[in-house]
């Protein structure tokens, strides 16, 4: 399954938001390099369409879409040359298909700051500057070699001038993740570079910053067009030990209406461009995982990869239009259930049948 990569400078709060999302208890301490060894946190997306849907169907149970976190730890200056933590950090990077940045943004001043205060701005700009520069790293390498390949093989041409491409906007201090609109990103693919990856950034706010809402306004516009989070990790972590209705009194004690780990699952599910589609029965109401642009067979191919080969068609009705017919059968009289064959595209909140040869 896709995830993505937790990135931050020490002492922004990496681990308490990681111990939240897995619920493990892994040490948060007060102390740079506390966390090494990559893991993964798995948070399910917040979804009101299963519990409707469970009504309808009568079914047992709920089951979620989950998003994947894996904790990398170690960007400090001067990740991309390679020293200490770097190589390590790097590669646990190159592997997730998605970057999740944490940010500082709370005040406090038991909680030393690497570089001695609390700047967003600044922070930002060191962890990209590292991603910059490891990818400048591989340009450096891959673009002779495309030059030489582009001098016999003509096709090899668009992959060269996109290299160039990249290497101007990393130059002039861009990722190319901001700069997605002025090169094709699928020329580039074959280099697995780190700042085309979809960013996401995570604000570690307190009270003072989540009330603020020329600020969060501010912060917003610092990232786009990357989705843009703002929660407050410690009371995260503490919520998790709360009753829901003394939960619900912390946050709104610092002026939040939903967990933050709610809106970070929803942030990171957009962000790898996922969405899906849900099925119901007495068993199960569940939601299922699926790239924005499946189509019928791929999207049945989630269940079980020989419902992909054997799809024969899939009945389909939209959620809304289900729950105003409020059954099954009901949506079926209405003419609401639509009958779609192998070159369907899916949309969100479709409810399916799938029916296949096995
Ligand atoms: P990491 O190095 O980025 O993994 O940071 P940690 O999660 O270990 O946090 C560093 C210190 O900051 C710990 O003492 C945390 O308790 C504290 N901390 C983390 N998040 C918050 C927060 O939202 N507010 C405050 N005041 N402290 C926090």
């Amino acid at each position: 399954s896709l995830t993505l990569g937790i990135v931050g400078l020490p002492n922004v709060g990496k681990s308490t938001l990681f111990n939240a999302l897995t619920r493990n208890d892994v040490l948060a301490a007060n102390y740079p390099f506390a966390t090494i060894e990559p893991n993964v946190g798995v948070v399910s997306l917040p979804d009101d369409r299963l519990g409707r849907l469970a009504e309808i169907f009568a079914s047992e149970r709920e089951v979620p879409a989950v998003v994947s976190f894996v904790d990398i730890a170690g960007i400090v200056k001067g990740a991309s040359e390679g020293a200490g933590l770097g190589n390590k950090f790097l590669a646990n990077i190159r592997e997730a298909n998605a970057i999740c940045q944490v940010i500082r943004v709370f005040d406090d001043s038991d909680v030393v700051h690497v570089d001695g205060r609390v700047d967003p701005v600044s922070d930002i700009e060191t962890i990209n500057t590292e991603l910059i520069l490891a990818d400048l790293q591989t340009l450096e390498k891959a673009v002779p070699r495309l030059e030489k390949e582009a001098r016999t093989q003509k096709d090899r041409r668009p992959a060269l001038e996109a290299a160039q491409k990249a290497r101007d906007i990393l130059d002039g201090g861009r990722t190319l993740f901001s700069a997605q609109s002025e090169v094709d990103g699928s020329l580039l693919r074959e280099l697995s570079l780190l700042t085309s990856k979809p960013f996401l950034y995570v604000f570690n706010a307190d009270e003072a910053v989540l009330t603020d809402e020329a600020k969060l306004k501010e912060l917003r516009e610092l990232v786009a067009p990357a989705d843009a989070v703002f929660l407050d990790a410690k009371v995260e972590a503490e919520l998790l030990e709360l009753d829901e209705e003394s939960a619900r009194e912390l946050l709104e004690s610092i002026g939040q209406h939903e967990p933050g780990l709610s809106a970070l699952a929803r942030a990171g599910f957009h962000t790898l461009g996922l969405q899906t589609y849900l099925t119901a029965g007495p068993k199960e109401a569940r939601a299922w995982t699926i790239p924005k642009g499946a189509t019928a067979p791929q999207a049945a191919g989630v269940i079980h990869t020989d419902f992909e080969r054997g799809f024969i068609k899939a009945e389909v009705v939209s959620f809304a239009d289900l729950v105003e017919a409020g059954s099954m059968s009901a949506a079926k009289s209405a003419g609401k259930v639509r009958i779609e064959g192998k070159d369907y595209v899916m949309v969100d909140g479709d409810v399916v049948e799938f029916r296949f040869n096995v």
